[in-house]
Parts: C-alpha cells; structure tokens; sequence
C-alpha cells in the first residue's frame, strides 16, 4: 500500500512506495567502493606538497612547527579557486524592475581538505578526526559570521561524482551568502507555524517522538540522535540533530563537538559501509547569522543519499517518491557494526 507522509516542518508530502520496497538495500547498493587507497597523487590539488595549488589556507589544523602552506597539516581550508562568491563588490540590490532583481554575489567559497590522504573516505577516519572536521565547520562559521554582509552560511559535503563532488581528494564546501536561502526560510516559517500554534519547538517534539517510537533510530548517545525522518525524501535520509534544544550549531562547545562526532561517524560509517560507499550529499541546517530564532528553530544535519534520481515528478513538484520503507531503513543501518 503506497502512503503519503508529511513532513511537520516544510508541509512538505512523500510518497513512501511500499509496492516497490522490499529488502531497500538490496536493491540500491551501487557498489561503488573501491579497491585500492591511494594515500597521495602527485597531481592532486589538495594532496600535501601542492600547498602553492591552492589559494593560501584560511585555517588548518598542523604540527606546531609546520609554516602555513607548507606540508605537515592534517586538515586544511582554502578559498575556493573558482569561487561562486567573493568579496570584491558591496551587496546592494537593485529593485528597479521588479522582473530583474539583481545583486553582486557577495560572499564566499571555501573547501575544506579533510585530511592528507587522497582517497581516505571521512567515514573512515577517527571519530576524533570526525571531530576536527566538526570544529573547523565552526570555526570557519564563526570567522565568517563576523562579515555585516553575511546573511547565512552553508556547510555541506559532496560524496561521489553523482553527487557532484568534482575532485577524488574527500573535502567539504562551506558557502556564505548575502542572502537566507529559500530552503532554510521554509523550515523556519514552518518551525515558527508549528510554535505560534504549540507553544513548542517542533524539532524538539520530534525527537520526542522517535525516542519513544525507536522505529527509525539509527544511533544515538547522550546528547545527539541520528534517525530516519518519518517522511524520508530518499532511501536512507538520516537526520541527526541535538537532543538538547538550540538552533545554533555554531555555539556547541569543544565537548559536545566530542559527542557529536561519535554519532556523526556512526552515520557516515554505517551509510558507508552497509551501503558501499553511495553517492550523498549532508548539509547542517543553522540559524542565520543576524537572525535570533532560537525560540522555535533547531539546528540539525541532514544527510541525503542518491539512491534514486530526481526526476520529472520531483523537479515538478517538490515531492518525493521514495520506493523504501524509512522504518526498514533504520533497521538496516541499526544493524551494521561501526568499526
Ligand atoms: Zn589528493
Ligand atoms: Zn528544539
Ligand atoms: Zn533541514
């Protein structure tokens, strides 16, 4: 029987194709991992000896007496070479014609080198090192923040060609814009909706309500949980989020960074193992840098695998067909052993 399930936040609906689904991940493993770890290619941008390749780092983590833009680092963040965005104009928009609204992009593009090693998926790093890849997220959103014209900052990850990742070398993106865009305006509307009418955040109640269903729970600790949301856009969409309420992910402290990281690579270890390496991106969805909505907004990462393509259906309309049931899902990755 197909179902439809709404997302409480976006009102957004899903069409959970249960016809279809039977063991989900049998069915949608690319088997993509690949034989062969390449520590270091001479000819990669982002492998170490090639500091000159990139613009000059704007952090990184390194021995004590490595000098920056040499080698000795274990993870680095440099603007990006092609940036969408950048500095060089002031962000005034022009309203003139209503039909032709238009602004310098203001802002800026940066990647950040995991670590040293060429192929080394993030997954299968250290949760310790999870961590330092966590910290230069706030790090680089604290440093950027601080630019009046920044009105939002996005921190994602591209894993795979089909996900859009350009380079081998595991890196992740971090974009800030003059703008808030429209996906993080519609979670936070529909957060507000559900606040004026409860009284209460929704994200809370959610996690609320997985804690006493457990159906979707992937992993969780003490203060973080990773789960399949009830209305899964895709096979395998995880959520992680704090189980304490803020909307600030930029605000966690050293030791909750800790406690995260362990559940984020649980995540990333699970999603890599038990389904060979697929094509994802994650993003952290934030609070804008200006904006206070921590009465009723709370951050979270959402992690999307491209399992199945987006298609007419979904380009048209905003929903999803999602051919695997979220429940089984979750059980699937509960089930996998994080080494
Ligand atoms: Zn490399
Ligand atoms: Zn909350
Ligand atoms: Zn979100």
């Amino acid at each position: 029987m197909p179902e439809l399930r709404r997302d409480p936040i976006t009102k957004n609906w899903s069409i959970i194709a249960t016809e279809r689904a039977k063991r989900p991940e049998s069915s949608l493993v690319k088997h993509l991992i690949s034989g062969d770890e390449i520590k270091h290619d001479p000819a990669c941008f982002f492998c170490e000896g090639n500091e000159h390749a990139t613009p000059p780092e704007v952090l990184a983590y390194r021995d004590e007496n490595a000098s920056p833009d040499l080698p000795g680092w274990n993870l680095r963040v440099v603007p990006n070479k092609f940036a969408a965005l950048n500095f060089d104009e002031d962000f005034l928009v022009n309203q003139d014609n209503p039909l032709k609204i238009t602004g310098y992009a203001r802002g800026a593009a940066e990647v950040l080198i995991e670590s040293p090693h060429h192929t080394r998926n993030l997954a299968l790093q250290s949760a310790d090192h999870v961590a330092c890849v966590l910290m230069a997220y706030r790090n680089r959103y604290l440093n950027l923040s601080q630019e009046r014209s920044i009105k939002y900052i996005s921190i994602f990850r591209n894993n795979g060609q089909q996900a859009g990742a350009s380079l081998v070398h595991p890196h992740s993106q971090i974009m800030a814009t003059p703008v808030v865009p429209i996906n993080i305006t519609n979670e936070m509307y529909g957060a507000n909706d559900y606040y004026e009418s409860t009284g209460r955040c929704v994200y809370c109640d959610i996690i609320k309500t997985e804690l006493k269903d457990r159906s979707r729970i992937i992993c969780e600790n003490e203060n973080f949980i990773a789960f399949a949301p009830y209305a899964s856009r895709t096979p395998f969409e995880t959520w992680v989020m704090p189980k304490f309420h803020s909307s600030r992910y930029q605000d966690l402290n050293d030791f909750q960074i800790h406690e995260l990281s362990e559940i984020w690579k649980s995540t990333l270890y699970k999603i890599y193992t038990g389904l060979e390496n697929p094509p994802y991106n994650y993003f952290i969805h934030t609070s804008p840098t200006q904006k206070n909505v921590n009465k009723y907004y709370h951050w979270h990462m959402e992690l999307v695998p491209k399992l199945t393509i987006a298609a007419g259906f979904e380009l048209g309309t905003g929903m999803y067909i999602n051919i695997a049931i979220p429940e089984d899902c979750a059980d699937y990755l509960r089930s996998i052993e994080v080494k």
